[in-house]
Protein backbone atom coordinates (compact mmCIF):
# COMPACT_ATOMS: atom_id res chain seq x y z
CA UNK A 1 0.00 0.00 0.00
CA UNK A 2 1.46 3.79 -0.73
CA UNK A 3 -0.02 6.06 1.82
CA UNK A 4 -0.43 9.74 1.11
CA UNK A 5 -0.52 11.77 3.91
CA UNK A 6 -1.52 15.61 4.12
CA UNK A 7 1.97 16.98 5.38
CA UNK A 8 1.01 20.47 7.46
CA UNK A 9 4.33 21.22 6.54
CA UNK A 10 4.23 22.08 2.98
CA UNK A 11 0.37 22.18 3.09
CA UNK A 12 0.62 18.86 0.43
CA UNK A 13 -0.24 15.61 0.10
CA UNK A 14 2.88 13.55 -0.10
CA UNK A 15 4.03 9.56 -0.30
CA UNK A 16 4.77 8.28 2.83
CA UNK A 17 8.30 6.94 3.06
CA UNK A 18 9.70 6.15 6.48
CA UNK A 19 12.68 7.21 7.39
CA UNK A 20 14.28 4.44 7.99
CA UNK A 21 14.69 1.08 6.21
CA UNK A 22 13.27 -1.92 7.29
CA UNK A 23 15.59 -4.64 8.85
CA UNK A 24 16.56 -7.47 6.26
CA UNK A 25 14.22 -5.56 3.26
CA UNK A 26 10.67 -6.45 5.57
CA UNK A 27 8.88 -3.25 6.17
CA UNK A 28 10.31 -0.36 8.29
CA UNK A 29 9.46 0.03 11.99
CA UNK A 30 7.35 3.66 11.29
CA UNK A 31 7.97 6.54 14.44
CA UNK A 32 4.50 7.92 15.46
CA UNK A 33 4.05 10.78 18.22
CA UNK A 34 0.57 11.76 18.69
CA UNK A 35 -0.08 15.04 21.53
CA UNK A 36 -1.73 12.87 24.30
CA UNK A 37 -3.73 14.44 27.13
CA UNK A 38 -3.52 16.78 29.83
CA UNK A 39 -4.62 15.08 32.70
CA UNK A 40 -6.18 17.62 34.86
CA UNK A 41 -9.96 17.11 33.75
CA UNK A 42 -11.83 14.54 31.78
CA UNK A 43 -11.15 14.14 28.11
CA UNK A 44 -14.12 15.75 25.95
CA UNK A 45 -15.43 14.22 23.07
CA UNK A 46 -13.75 16.64 21.05
CA UNK A 47 -10.10 15.23 22.31
CA UNK A 48 -11.36 11.81 21.66
CA UNK A 49 -11.36 13.02 17.74
CA UNK A 50 -8.13 13.67 17.83
CA UNK A 51 -7.16 9.91 19.55
CA UNK A 52 -9.46 8.32 17.08
CA UNK A 53 -7.49 9.93 14.03
CA UNK A 54 -4.29 8.39 15.81
CA UNK A 55 -5.97 5.55 15.80
CA UNK A 56 -6.86 5.23 12.52
CA UNK A 57 -2.97 5.63 11.22
CA UNK A 58 -1.52 3.37 13.56
CA UNK A 59 -4.26 0.55 12.54
CA UNK A 60 -3.72 1.55 8.91
CA UNK A 61 -0.16 1.35 8.91
CA UNK A 62 0.03 -1.77 10.67
CA UNK A 63 -2.64 -3.59 8.39
CA UNK A 64 -0.01 -2.82 5.80
CA UNK A 65 2.49 -4.27 7.02
CA UNK A 66 4.42 -1.76 9.26
CA UNK A 67 5.82 -2.27 12.85
CA UNK A 68 4.56 1.37 13.96
CA UNK A 69 6.15 2.31 17.35
CA UNK A 70 3.01 4.57 18.95
CA UNK A 71 4.12 7.38 21.52
CA UNK A 72 1.98 9.15 23.76
CA UNK A 73 3.00 11.87 26.35
CA UNK A 74 0.71 12.37 29.34
CA UNK A 75 1.12 15.94 30.43
CA UNK A 76 1.39 16.31 34.27
CA UNK A 77 3.47 19.29 34.76
CA UNK A 78 3.89 22.67 33.32
CA UNK A 79 0.91 23.11 31.06
CA UNK A 80 -0.57 26.47 31.54
CA UNK A 81 -3.93 27.50 30.47
CA UNK A 82 -2.62 29.54 27.68
CA UNK A 83 -0.28 27.16 25.64
CA UNK A 84 2.07 30.28 25.01
CA UNK A 85 3.33 31.01 28.77
CA UNK A 86 0.51 33.00 30.18
CA UNK A 87 -2.13 32.00 33.01
CA UNK A 88 -2.16 29.27 35.28
CA UNK A 89 -0.43 25.84 35.58
CA UNK A 90 -3.71 23.53 34.60
CA UNK A 91 -2.32 20.65 36.65
CA UNK A 92 -1.95 22.89 39.59
CA UNK A 93 -5.08 24.46 39.30
CA UNK A 94 -6.77 21.60 39.01
CA UNK A 95 -5.47 20.12 42.46
CA UNK A 96 -6.06 22.94 44.36
CA UNK A 97 -10.07 23.06 42.87
CA UNK A 98 -10.12 19.54 44.17
CA UNK A 99 -8.68 19.45 47.24
CA UNK A 100 -6.34 16.96 46.19
CA UNK A 101 -2.42 16.57 45.13
CA UNK A 102 -0.83 16.84 41.82
CA UNK A 103 -0.11 13.82 41.36
CA UNK A 104 -3.75 11.78 42.91
CA UNK A 105 -4.84 14.23 40.11
CA UNK A 106 -2.92 13.16 37.68
CA UNK A 107 -3.21 9.98 38.21
CA UNK A 108 -7.11 10.16 38.41
CA UNK A 109 -7.69 11.36 34.92
CA UNK A 110 -4.84 9.26 33.24
CA UNK A 111 -6.97 6.16 33.82
CA UNK A 112 -10.14 8.13 33.42
CA UNK A 113 -8.44 8.90 29.97
CA UNK A 114 -7.68 5.13 29.24
CA UNK A 115 -10.80 4.00 30.58
CA UNK A 116 -12.83 5.88 27.74
CA UNK A 117 -10.21 5.40 24.86
CA UNK A 118 -10.72 1.44 25.43
CA UNK A 119 -14.47 1.88 25.28
CA UNK A 120 -13.91 3.70 22.13
CA UNK A 121 -11.74 1.05 20.58
CA UNK A 122 -8.83 3.25 20.59
CA UNK A 123 -5.65 1.16 20.15
CA UNK A 124 -3.02 1.71 23.46
CA UNK A 125 -0.12 3.50 22.35
CA UNK A 126 3.37 1.15 22.68
CA UNK A 127 4.63 3.75 25.03
CA UNK A 128 2.52 5.94 27.16
CA UNK A 129 4.90 8.08 28.83
CA UNK A 130 4.26 11.45 31.70
CA UNK A 131 6.25 14.51 31.56
CA UNK A 132 7.18 13.51 35.52
CA UNK A 133 9.34 10.83 34.75
CA UNK A 134 11.36 12.44 31.90
CA UNK A 135 12.65 15.46 33.50
CA UNK A 136 16.06 14.55 33.80
CA UNK A 137 15.81 13.79 29.43
CA UNK A 138 14.10 17.18 29.12
CA UNK A 139 17.04 18.77 31.09
CA UNK A 140 19.23 17.44 29.20
CA UNK A 141 18.02 18.43 25.90
CA UNK A 142 17.66 22.20 27.39
CA UNK A 143 21.07 21.60 27.84
CA UNK A 144 21.94 21.12 24.21
CA UNK A 145 19.86 23.64 22.84
CA UNK A 146 21.49 26.42 25.33
CA UNK A 147 25.11 25.01 24.30
CA UNK A 148 24.30 26.00 20.71
CA UNK A 149 22.92 29.22 21.67
CA UNK A 150 19.48 29.69 21.29
CA UNK A 151 18.55 30.89 24.92
CA UNK A 152 18.84 33.54 27.29
CA UNK A 153 18.39 33.78 30.70
CA UNK A 154 16.07 36.38 32.05
CA UNK A 155 13.81 37.23 35.03
CA UNK A 156 14.36 33.70 36.86
CA UNK A 157 13.60 31.69 33.54
CA UNK A 158 15.61 30.24 30.51
CA UNK A 159 13.57 31.14 27.37
CA UNK A 160 13.91 30.21 23.61
CA UNK A 161 15.36 32.94 21.40
CA UNK A 162 13.29 32.38 17.89
CA UNK A 163 14.85 35.17 16.04
CA UNK A 164 18.39 32.68 16.52
CA UNK A 165 15.98 30.16 14.55
CA UNK A 166 15.53 31.77 10.91
CA UNK A 167 12.95 28.91 9.89
CA UNK A 168 11.29 29.16 12.91
CA UNK A 169 7.01 29.57 11.91
CA UNK A 170 7.33 26.91 8.96
CA UNK A 171 4.70 24.94 10.07
CA UNK A 172 1.94 27.34 11.08
CA UNK A 173 3.39 29.44 7.84
CA UNK A 174 3.71 32.56 10.61
CA UNK A 175 6.17 35.71 9.52
CA UNK A 176 8.26 37.00 12.17
CA UNK A 177 6.93 40.64 11.00
CA UNK A 178 3.43 39.37 12.02
CA UNK A 179 4.50 37.74 15.02
CA UNK A 180 6.04 41.26 16.21
CA UNK A 181 2.90 42.96 15.38
CA UNK A 182 0.90 40.56 17.19
CA UNK A 183 1.92 40.80 20.91
CA UNK A 184 0.29 40.16 22.89
CA UNK A 185 -1.06 42.73 25.53
CA UNK A 186 -0.42 40.76 28.34
CA UNK A 187 3.51 40.62 27.52
CA UNK A 188 5.60 38.61 29.88
CA UNK A 189 8.62 41.64 30.24
CA UNK A 190 11.44 39.15 30.11
CA UNK A 191 11.03 37.99 26.08
CA UNK A 192 12.86 39.43 23.98
CA UNK A 193 10.29 38.30 20.92
CA UNK A 194 6.91 37.96 21.69
CA UNK A 195 7.09 34.60 20.36
CA UNK A 196 10.02 33.37 22.68
CA UNK A 197 8.80 30.49 25.02
CA UNK A 198 10.07 29.51 28.19
CA UNK A 199 12.19 26.05 28.10
CA UNK A 200 12.52 26.67 32.28
CA UNK A 201 10.95 28.03 34.77
CA UNK A 202 12.80 28.74 38.46
CA UNK A 203 10.90 31.87 39.63
CA UNK A 204 7.35 29.82 39.68
CA UNK A 205 4.68 32.63 39.21
CA UNK A 206 2.78 30.38 40.71
CA UNK A 207 3.51 30.19 44.93
CA UNK A 208 2.04 27.13 45.44
CA UNK A 209 3.43 24.83 42.61
CA UNK A 210 4.06 21.47 44.01
CA UNK A 211 6.33 20.17 41.87
CA UNK A 212 9.98 21.64 41.09
CA UNK A 213 12.77 19.75 40.62
CA UNK A 214 17.00 21.40 40.63
CA UNK A 215 18.24 21.75 37.47
CA UNK A 216 21.64 24.04 36.28
CA UNK A 217 19.18 27.05 35.99
CA UNK A 218 18.16 26.65 39.58
CA UNK A 219 14.78 24.82 41.22
CA UNK A 220 12.02 24.63 39.10
CA UNK A 221 9.77 22.92 36.48
CA UNK A 222 9.90 22.10 32.43
CA UNK A 223 8.04 24.94 30.26
CA UNK A 224 5.36 22.91 28.15
CA UNK A 225 6.29 22.14 25.27
CA UNK A 226 9.99 20.69 25.74
CA UNK A 227 8.51 17.52 26.92
CA UNK A 228 6.98 16.17 23.52
CA UNK A 229 10.73 17.33 22.05
CA UNK A 230 12.51 15.45 24.81
CA UNK A 231 10.26 11.87 25.37
CA UNK A 232 9.80 11.60 21.39
CA UNK A 233 13.24 11.74 20.93
CA UNK A 234 14.07 9.20 23.69
CA UNK A 235 11.52 6.26 21.93
CA UNK A 236 11.62 7.38 18.54
CA UNK A 237 15.58 8.80 17.48
CA UNK A 238 16.57 12.12 16.54
CA UNK A 239 14.18 11.98 13.43
CA UNK A 240 10.93 10.32 12.97
CA UNK A 241 8.44 9.48 10.96
CA UNK A 242 4.50 11.37 12.26
CA UNK A 243 3.96 13.60 14.72
CA UNK A 244 0.25 14.45 14.66
CA UNK A 245 -2.23 16.21 16.82
CA UNK A 246 -4.88 18.89 16.55
CA UNK A 247 -4.89 22.07 14.56
CA UNK A 248 -4.94 24.09 17.65
CA UNK A 249 -1.64 22.50 18.24
CA UNK A 250 0.15 23.91 15.04
CA UNK A 251 1.01 27.86 15.46
CA UNK A 252 2.27 27.58 19.27
CA UNK A 253 2.54 24.05 20.25
CA UNK A 254 4.07 22.57 17.07
CA UNK A 255 5.76 25.28 16.10
CA UNK A 256 7.90 25.73 19.26
CA UNK A 257 8.43 22.03 19.69
CA UNK A 258 9.72 21.65 15.77
CA UNK A 259 12.45 25.04 16.94
CA UNK A 260 14.03 23.57 19.81
CA UNK A 261 14.35 20.32 19.13
CA UNK A 262 16.25 21.04 15.69
CA UNK A 263 18.00 23.46 17.55
CA UNK A 264 19.39 21.03 20.00
CA UNK A 265 20.13 18.60 17.13
CA UNK A 266 21.15 20.26 14.74
CA UNK A 267 19.51 17.82 12.01
CA UNK A 268 16.46 18.84 9.74
CA UNK A 269 13.58 17.67 9.44
CA UNK A 270 13.19 16.80 13.09
CA UNK A 271 9.98 15.11 11.97
CA UNK A 272 9.34 14.12 8.12
CA UNK A 273 5.02 14.17 8.18
CA UNK A 274 2.95 16.15 10.71
CA UNK A 275 -0.50 15.70 10.51
CA UNK A 276 -2.95 17.68 12.36
CA UNK A 277 -7.15 16.64 12.48
CA UNK A 278 -10.06 19.40 12.43
CA UNK A 279 -12.22 20.26 15.45
CA UNK A 280 -15.04 18.59 16.34
CA UNK A 281 -17.45 21.70 17.52
CA UNK A 282 -20.79 22.27 18.91
CA UNK A 283 -23.43 24.28 18.12
CA UNK A 284 -22.90 27.71 20.29
CA UNK A 285 -26.79 28.54 20.48
CA UNK A 286 -26.30 32.01 19.11
CA UNK A 287 -29.06 33.07 17.12
CA UNK A 288 -29.39 31.41 13.33
CA UNK A 289 -28.51 34.99 11.92
CA UNK A 290 -25.02 34.94 14.11
CA UNK A 291 -22.04 33.58 11.42
CA UNK A 292 -20.45 31.99 14.32
CA UNK A 293 -22.72 29.48 15.49
CA UNK A 294 -20.28 26.71 15.53
CA UNK A 295 -17.65 26.93 17.91
CA UNK A 296 -14.91 24.20 19.28
CA UNK A 297 -15.42 22.19 22.19
CA UNK A 298 -12.76 23.08 24.45
CA UNK A 299 -12.08 21.98 28.11
CA UNK A 300 -11.68 25.54 29.63
CA UNK A 301 -15.13 26.63 28.56
CA UNK A 302 -17.02 24.28 30.24
CA UNK A 303 -20.09 22.94 29.57
CA UNK A 304 -18.32 20.15 27.32
CA UNK A 305 -19.37 16.89 26.50
CA UNK A 306 -17.55 13.20 27.85
CA UNK A 307 -17.83 10.21 26.77
CA UNK A 308 -19.26 9.23 30.47
CA UNK A 309 -22.05 12.34 29.58
CA UNK A 310 -22.97 10.20 26.53
CA UNK A 311 -22.82 6.64 28.06
CA UNK A 312 -25.09 7.54 30.87
CA UNK A 313 -27.34 8.59 28.42
CA UNK A 314 -27.48 5.17 26.71
CA UNK A 315 -25.24 5.68 23.80
CA UNK A 316 -22.42 2.98 22.92
CA UNK A 317 -18.88 4.71 22.40
CA UNK A 318 -18.92 3.07 19.52
CA UNK A 319 -21.54 5.16 18.31
CA UNK A 320 -19.60 8.18 18.96
CA UNK A 321 -16.44 6.64 16.72
CA UNK A 322 -19.09 5.76 13.96
CA UNK A 323 -19.86 9.42 14.01
CA UNK A 324 -16.67 10.40 14.01
CA UNK A 325 -15.16 8.07 10.89
CA UNK A 326 -18.48 9.48 8.61
CA UNK A 327 -15.81 12.82 8.88
CA UNK A 328 -12.88 13.18 7.13
CA UNK A 329 -10.05 13.80 10.10
CA UNK A 330 -9.16 17.35 7.93
CA UNK A 331 -12.68 18.68 7.89
CA UNK A 332 -14.49 20.47 10.95
CA UNK A 333 -17.42 18.40 12.30
CA UNK A 334 -20.22 19.55 13.93
CA UNK A 335 -21.33 17.38 16.53
CA UNK A 336 -25.65 17.31 17.39
CA UNK A 337 -27.32 14.75 19.17
CA UNK A 338 -29.38 13.94 15.82
CA UNK A 339 -26.57 13.07 14.60
CA UNK A 340 -25.32 10.99 16.66
CA UNK A 341 -28.80 9.09 16.15
CA UNK A 342 -28.14 9.08 12.57
CA UNK A 343 -25.00 7.27 13.50
CA UNK A 344 -26.77 4.80 15.64
CA UNK A 345 -29.09 3.58 13.38
CA UNK A 346 -26.41 3.21 10.75
CA UNK A 347 -23.85 1.27 12.81
CA UNK A 348 -27.03 -0.55 14.14
CA UNK A 349 -28.01 -1.83 10.76
CA UNK A 350 -24.27 -2.08 9.50
CA UNK A 351 -24.01 -4.95 12.43
CA UNK A 352 -27.09 -6.41 11.36
CA UNK A 353 -25.93 -7.03 7.65
CA UNK A 354 -22.70 -8.14 9.00
CA UNK A 355 -24.61 -11.00 10.86
CA UNK A 356 -26.64 -11.82 8.08
CA UNK A 357 -23.72 -12.30 5.83
CA UNK A 358 -22.14 -14.30 8.62
CA UNK A 359 -25.08 -16.30 8.86
CA UNK A 360 -25.70 -16.66 5.07
CA UNK A 361 -21.39 -17.46 4.68
CA UNK A 362 -22.01 -20.34 7.22
CA UNK A 363 -19.36 -18.92 9.88
CA UNK A 364 -21.77 -17.61 12.95
CA UNK A 365 -19.20 -17.02 15.71
CA UNK A 366 -16.24 -18.52 14.28
CA UNK A 367 -13.34 -16.25 15.16
CA UNK A 368 -12.10 -15.22 11.59
CA UNK A 369 -9.39 -12.80 12.15
CA UNK A 370 -6.93 -13.69 14.68
CA UNK A 371 -3.41 -11.96 13.43
CA UNK A 372 -2.80 -8.25 12.19
CA UNK A 373 -1.57 -9.31 8.93
CA UNK A 374 -3.74 -8.67 5.64
CA UNK A 375 -5.11 -12.17 4.87
CA UNK A 376 -4.01 -13.91 1.11
CA UNK A 377 -5.68 -12.47 -1.99
CA UNK A 378 -9.10 -12.01 -2.36
CA UNK A 379 -11.50 -13.97 -5.15
CA UNK A 380 -12.33 -10.96 -7.98
CA UNK A 381 -15.85 -10.27 -6.45
CA UNK A 382 -14.87 -9.29 -2.99
CA UNK A 383 -11.45 -8.00 -4.11
CA UNK A 384 -12.59 -4.48 -5.98
CA UNK A 385 -14.42 -3.33 -2.79
CA UNK A 386 -11.20 -4.30 -0.94
CA UNK A 387 -8.76 -2.50 -3.37
CA UNK A 388 -11.42 0.63 -3.35
CA UNK A 389 -11.51 0.45 0.68
CA UNK A 390 -7.48 0.38 0.26
CA UNK A 391 -7.25 3.39 -2.17
CA UNK A 392 -9.24 5.43 0.12
CA UNK A 393 -7.13 4.28 3.74
CA UNK A 394 -4.14 5.30 1.83
CA UNK A 395 -5.69 8.62 0.26
CA UNK A 396 -4.78 10.56 3.71
CA UNK A 397 -7.49 8.32 5.84
CA UNK A 398 -10.97 8.74 3.85
CA UNK A 399 -12.59 7.14 6.00
CA UNK A 400 -15.97 8.41 4.76
CA UNK A 401 -14.94 6.84 1.79
CA UNK A 402 -14.06 3.65 3.45
CA UNK A 403 -16.87 3.24 5.13
CA UNK A 404 -18.77 3.71 1.85
CA UNK A 405 -16.53 0.81 0.89
CA UNK A 406 -17.63 -1.65 3.65
CA UNK A 407 -21.67 -0.72 2.80
CA UNK A 408 -21.33 -1.15 -0.86
CA UNK A 409 -19.68 -4.86 -0.09
CA UNK A 410 -22.47 -5.56 2.17
CA UNK A 411 -25.12 -4.30 0.14
CA UNK A 412 -23.97 -5.28 -3.47
CA UNK A 413 -21.52 -8.01 -2.77
CA UNK A 414 -21.29 -11.69 -2.77
CA UNK A 415 -22.47 -13.77 0.45
CA UNK A 416 -19.47 -16.04 0.94
CA UNK A 417 -16.74 -16.63 3.68
CA UNK A 418 -14.39 -13.98 1.64
CA UNK A 419 -16.62 -11.41 1.85
CA UNK A 420 -17.15 -11.73 5.75
CA UNK A 421 -13.48 -12.39 6.22
CA UNK A 422 -13.04 -8.78 3.90
CA UNK A 423 -15.36 -7.15 6.20
CA UNK A 424 -13.07 -8.03 9.17
CA UNK A 425 -10.19 -7.10 7.03
CA UNK A 426 -11.79 -3.24 6.44
CA UNK A 427 -12.50 -3.65 10.45
CA UNK A 428 -8.88 -3.94 11.11
CA UNK A 429 -8.57 0.24 10.20
CA UNK A 430 -12.50 1.08 11.47
CA UNK A 431 -12.41 -0.86 14.38
CA UNK A 432 -16.10 -1.25 14.91
CA UNK A 433 -15.33 -4.23 16.29
CA UNK A 434 -17.94 -6.32 13.68
CA UNK A 435 -16.36 -9.53 14.82
CA UNK A 436 -17.63 -9.07 18.54
CA UNK A 437 -21.12 -8.26 16.81
CA UNK A 438 -21.27 -11.61 15.01
CA UNK A 439 -19.89 -13.16 17.83
CA UNK A 440 -22.18 -11.93 20.85
CA UNK A 441 -25.23 -11.89 19.08
CA UNK A 442 -24.90 -14.90 16.32
CA UNK A 443 -27.05 -17.47 18.27
CA UNK A 444 -25.71 -19.76 15.11
CA UNK A 445 -23.84 -22.19 17.27
CA UNK A 446 -25.30 -25.19 15.63
CA UNK A 447 -24.57 -23.55 12.13
CA UNK A 448 -21.24 -23.40 13.11
CA UNK A 449 -20.73 -26.60 14.48
CA UNK A 450 -21.49 -28.76 11.41
CA UNK A 451 -19.65 -25.87 9.40
CA UNK A 452 -16.35 -27.26 12.15
CA UNK A 453 -17.37 -30.72 11.81
CA UNK A 454 -17.33 -30.70 7.82
CA UNK A 455 -13.91 -28.97 7.89
CA UNK A 456 -12.64 -31.66 10.20
CA UNK A 457 -14.14 -34.56 8.27
CA UNK A 458 -12.72 -33.06 4.83
CA UNK A 459 -8.67 -33.09 6.87
CA UNK A 460 -8.99 -36.36 7.80
CA UNK A 461 -10.11 -36.95 4.30
CA UNK A 462 -7.15 -35.27 2.77
CA UNK A 463 -5.11 -37.14 5.38
CA UNK A 464 -6.61 -40.69 3.91
CA UNK A 465 -5.87 -39.25 0.37
CA UNK A 466 -2.75 -38.22 0.73
CA UNK A 467 -1.57 -41.40 2.50
CA UNK A 468 -3.06 -43.17 -0.70
CA UNK A 469 -0.79 -40.60 -3.18
CA UNK A 470 -4.12 -39.32 -4.13
CA UNK A 471 -2.80 -35.84 -4.55
CA UNK A 472 -5.22 -34.61 -6.85
CA UNK A 473 -8.38 -35.13 -4.14
CA UNK A 474 -6.07 -34.05 -1.62
CA UNK A 475 -5.38 -30.93 -3.43
CA UNK A 476 -9.66 -30.60 -4.73
CA UNK A 477 -10.35 -30.45 -0.85
CA UNK A 478 -8.05 -27.82 -0.30
CA UNK A 479 -8.90 -25.52 -2.83
CA UNK A 480 -12.91 -26.84 -2.48
CA UNK A 481 -12.16 -25.16 1.34
CA UNK A 482 -9.93 -22.22 0.01
CA UNK A 483 -13.46 -20.88 -2.12
CA UNK A 484 -15.17 -20.82 0.94
CA UNK A 485 -12.58 -18.98 3.10
CA UNK A 486 -10.61 -21.60 5.01
CA UNK A 487 -7.02 -21.47 4.34
CA UNK A 488 -5.30 -25.50 5.40
CA UNK A 489 -1.59 -25.40 7.29
CA UNK A 490 0.40 -28.55 7.75
CA UNK A 491 3.08 -28.83 9.91
CA UNK A 492 4.63 -32.12 11.78
CA UNK A 493 1.85 -32.10 14.42
CA UNK A 494 -0.92 -32.15 11.61
CA UNK A 495 -3.20 -30.02 9.58
CA UNK A 496 -4.99 -27.07 11.20
CA UNK A 497 -7.06 -24.43 9.75
CA UNK A 498 -7.71 -20.95 9.54
CA UNK A 499 -9.94 -18.25 8.05
CA UNK A 500 -8.77 -16.28 4.98
P1 LIG B 1 -5.40 18.64 25.39
O1 LIG B 1 -5.69 17.56 26.38
O2 LIG B 1 -6.17 19.89 25.61
O3 LIG B 1 -3.91 18.91 25.24
O4 LIG B 1 -5.92 18.13 23.96
C1 LIG B 1 -5.71 16.82 23.50
C2 LIG B 1 -5.87 16.74 21.99
O5 LIG B 1 -7.20 17.07 21.58
C3 LIG B 1 -4.96 17.69 21.23
O6 LIG B 1 -4.43 17.03 20.10
C4 LIG B 1 -5.90 18.81 20.80
O7 LIG B 1 -5.41 19.47 19.67
C5 LIG B 1 -7.16 18.04 20.52
N1 LIG B 1 -8.40 18.83 20.59
C6 LIG B 1 -8.72 19.76 21.53
N2 LIG B 1 -9.98 20.24 21.30
C7 LIG B 1 -10.46 19.60 20.20
C8 LIG B 1 -11.69 19.64 19.46
N3 LIG B 1 -12.71 20.41 19.83
N4 LIG B 1 -11.83 18.83 18.38
C9 LIG B 1 -10.82 18.01 18.01
N5 LIG B 1 -9.63 17.91 18.66
C10 LIG B 1 -9.45 18.70 19.74
ZN1 LIG C 1 2.92 17.78 22.28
Amino acid sequence: MAFAFFNTLGREKQIFKPVHDGKDGGKATVGFYGCGPTVYNYAHIGNLRAYVHHDILVRSLRRAGYDVNHVMNITDVGHLSDDADDGDDKMVKSAEERGKSVLEIADFYTKAFFNDTDRMNITRPTVACKATDHIAEMIALIERIEKNGFTYFAGGNLYFDISKFPSYGDLALLRMDDLKAGARIEQDENKRNPGDFVLWFTKSKFKNQALVWDSPWGKGYPGWHIECSAMSMKYLGEQFDIHAGGIDHIPIHHTNEIAQSEAATGKKPWVSCWMHNEFLVIDSGASDSDAMRSEKMSKSKGGFLTLQTLVDEGWDPLDYRYFLLGGHYRSQLQFSFESLKGAKNSRKSLTDKVKNLAEKAGIGNQKVQSDEKRPATYGEEVATYIDRFDKAVEDDLSTPRALAELWGLLKDGPASAQALAAVYDMDRVLGLKLEDAVKDGSGKKGEDAEFIREIDELIVKRAQAKKTKDFAAADNIRQSLKERGIILEDSPEGTTWRHV
